[in-house]
């Protein structure tokens, strides 16, 4: 494939107004006007490239949103405060009351909520379906559906969603393929591959230090325009709004995804490998018996591999209690959920980031008690975290001793 979205963020020139080689922030809340009447046709969003109140819009957040948009290839892109800001006025945007969702079944917690509890409040129901199986995503499709809901690399089981296919699914009913891609920036570009919106949060790799929340929807010139409008945008109504300064962190971080990237696919690959040569239950999309092996293969921007996210399952929540927890006394990583950090993290999901979801739907999505999620971080000598990893779990019981 030839689309090569960190080469599109570089080609992207933006200087500061002093010639900065980085932009200036815009560190206002509210913007002057030469004159009365320009107030008045911007407000009717009648004139491009003058700012009102940073709830609408600003310089740094624009800067940033180009840059997302540049990465994903759509026409544009608004910055939200958090992946949840950015996920949910959009899908209040898109969908009305008495208007239907099939989602994936193994999304992000908090969206899952979103669609399960909150969006019925306003009529609109979801439908949640093994992302992976056609037929039950065509057979859920109602005549007031208006969207298929996915993540790219599903959390927390790393399921991979056929995007050319699932596009084919909502085309040919008249459907909008909204794709999470919070786990696989740079490796997977969704609307490249079809989709029509794609969301993030940017709390995640993209920022890539657990510093900052942010949250981003990359669409069409119309869907941001919409989402922006002053009496009916969903985004300038419910005012999930970035600052400035924290756009412009963001874009700097940027600026070193696609190194990161690769070593967090380095690093993952690497221990994915060594778990299941180990005899644990491992999934990793890189791994040839992962069952979306191939599907991430086919979809994929090669050089940045198969992202940093990787599960294994250690039989039960003690096991996997006791194990992150030694693994973190011994600095190999900390126990907490989030992920795209320097370090190594790992939480339980099962009781942690997707606890929103109820225990006998975990058990149908083969959400077990004894998984654990990495998101591999970005060490230099991965082989000696290994090492140091595999010693934990021989000494909790994990593994038997001979394999050392
Ligand atoms: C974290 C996460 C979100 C929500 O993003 P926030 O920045 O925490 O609001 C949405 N989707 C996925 C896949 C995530 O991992």
């Amino acid at each position: 494939m030839s689309f090569k979205p960190a080469n599109r963020i570089q080609d992207l020139q933006y200087f500061g107004e002093f010639g900065g080689v980085n932009p200036s922030i815009s560190d206002s809340s509210t913007y002057t006007f030469l004159s009365a009447k320009t107030m008045f046709d911007t407000f009717e969003g009648n004139v491009e490239g003058c700012y009102l109140y940073s709830r609408h819009s600003s310089p740094s957040n624009l800067y940033l949103g180009e840059a997302l948009a540049a990465m994903e290839g759509t026409e544009t892109a608004h910055v939200a405060a958090t992946g949840m800001g950015a996920i949910t006025p959009t899908l209040l945007q898109l969908c009305h009351a008495g208007d239907h969702i099939v989602a994936s079944r193994t999304i992000y917690g908090g969206t899952y909520a979103f669609l399960k509890n909150f969006a019925p409040k306003f009529g609109i129901t979801s439908s949640f379906v093994d992302i992976t199986n056609p037929t039950a995503i065509s057979e859920a499709i109602k005549p007031n559906t208006k969207i298929i809901y996915c993540e790219s690399v599903s959390n927390p089981l790393l399921e991979i969603a056929n995007l050319p296919e699932l596009s084919q699914i909502a085309k040919s009913n008249g459907l909008k393929l909204l794709v999470d891609n919070t786990f696989s920036p740079l490796s997977i570009s969704p609307a490249a591959l079809g989709a029509d919106i794609v969301l993030h949060s940017l709390t995640k790799f993209i920022n890539g230090s657990s510093d900052t929340m942010g949250g981003v929807t990359c669409g069409s010139r119309e869907l941001i325009n919409d989402l922006k409008n002053v009496n009916d945008g969903a985004s300038m109504l419910l005012g999930p709004s970035m600052d400035s300064l924290r756009a412009a962190s963001i874009l700097k971080n940027l600026r070193t995804l696609h190194i990161r990237i690769k070593q967090h696919s380095k690093n993952a690959l690497y221990l994915a490998e060594k778990f299941e040569a180990d005899g644990l239950k491992t999934v990793y999309p890189g791994l040839p018996s992962h069952p979306g092996h191939q599907t991430f293969r086919n979809m994929m921007n090669e050089e940045y591999g198969f992202g940093g996210m990787l599960t294994i399952d250690v039989g039960s929540l003690n096991k996997a209690n006791e194990l992150m927890e030694l693994m973190q006394q011994r600095n190999l990583g900390y126990l907490a959920v989030s992920l795209g950090f320097y370090k190594t993290l790992f939480s339980a999901p099962g009781t942690s980031t997707s606890s929103e979801i109820p225990e006998e739907e975990q058990k149908a999505m083969g959400l077990s008690d004894g998984l654990i999620r990495f998101s591999i971080g970005l060490e230099n000598d991965i082989e000696r975290t290994y090492q140091m990893m595999q010693q934990c779990m021989i000494e909790i019981g994990i593994l038997k001793a001979i394999i050392a």
